[in-house]
């Protein structure tokens, strides 16, 4: 869009198409977040996002979100509202940076009690930052080296691009904002922050790195599948249909064959999965689409 009222208008669009939600993107004008939102609210929709460019999480969240993506832009909170974060800068400099947050701070503190205050969901898609700190061009990215030799060799050559480039010190250095991330998300987790689990590419099989890498940072396997299934389900209003296995509710599930709350990874042995009434079988999709079925 180029001017707020396309904006305004996109979002009446959006409601008459039957959508609860709106995302805005990092290049929003900061001073279009509040009539934006207040369009969205009036029209009972719920806005989640980027933190636009030049603009805090804070202040984003005073101007109506009701929701973050991507966990950087929480990180971003604590570096600066100067930094133009519709550019690469949104990864460089939480990366750089992002490791020196000190979670006992007043600032940080302030912030977790802010968004406990006004009941904000965040969607940390961690798994697109583990492979973009952590993933060395020319080895296999461990955001994906479960499931890269299931997939066809064209796609396996994406797994080793490597993320942001680094060499010398910033190898260390991003792996320990990683790490910080990790953190961040156990502490919100604790704190009784709501968090979303999503993704940010790779249907599918990246949702299930998205939800190791909670258990990683400490949450336990049960939780992390409340979060996945009934959690989300009330968060999106779909509880009484959808979200736990129950009489009465839709019979849309999956059978994994494993036990996910011994070892979080069982998720991704799902053996087929059944929806609006139809069952679908794993091996059957995956073969007509040359993916490997898990061994
Ligand atoms: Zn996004």
């Amino acid at each position: 869009m180029d001017n707020l009222e396309e904006g305004l208008a996109e979002i009446d669009d959006y409601k008459a198409l039957g959508y609860q939600q709106i995302k805005l993107y990092s290049s929003i004008r900061p001073e279009w977040v509040l009539p934006l939102t207040e369009k969205a609210h009036q029209l009972n929709m719920r806005v989640s996002g980027h933190i636009p460019a030049f603009m805090t999480a804070t202040q984003a969240i005073n101007q109506g979100y009701n929701e973050i993506q991507h966990i950087n832009m929480l990180f971003l909170n604590f570096l600066s509202d100067t930094i133009d974060t519709r550019t690469p800068l949104r990864h460089t400099m939480p990366a750089l940076h992002g490791f020196k947050l000190n979670l006992q701070s007043k600032e940080y503190q302030d912030f977790i009690a802010l968004l406990k205050a006004k009941d904000i969901l965040v969607d940390p898609t961690i798994a697109i930052f583990e492979n973009v700190y952590l993933s060395q061009k020319g080895e296999p990215s461990p955001t994906f080296s479960k499931i890269m030799s299931r997939l066809p060799l064209m796609n396996q050559r994406s797994f080793y691009t490597g993320g942001l480039p680094k060499s010398g010190d910033t190898i260390a250095i991003y792996k320990a904002s990683f790490e910080k991330m990790l953190a961040v998300i156990y502490d919100l987790y604790q704190q009784g922050v709501e968090i979303v689990p999503g993704t940010d590419g790779l249907p599918g099989f990246l949702y299930h790195r998205e939800l190791e890498l909670y258990v990683q940072a400490g949450i336990p396997a049960a939780e992390v599948l409340k979060l996945a299934t009934i959690k989300s389900a009330k968060i999106t209003g779909v509880a009484n249909d959808f979200g736990s296995v129950a009489i009465g509710k839709q019979a849309d599930l999956i059978l994994v064959d494993g036990n996910p709350v011994a070892n979080i990874s069982n998720i991704r042995r799902v053996e087929w999965t059944m929806k609006g009434g139809h069952i679908y079988y794993a091996k059957e999709l995956y073969d007509a689409v040359g993916i490997q079925h898990f061994e």
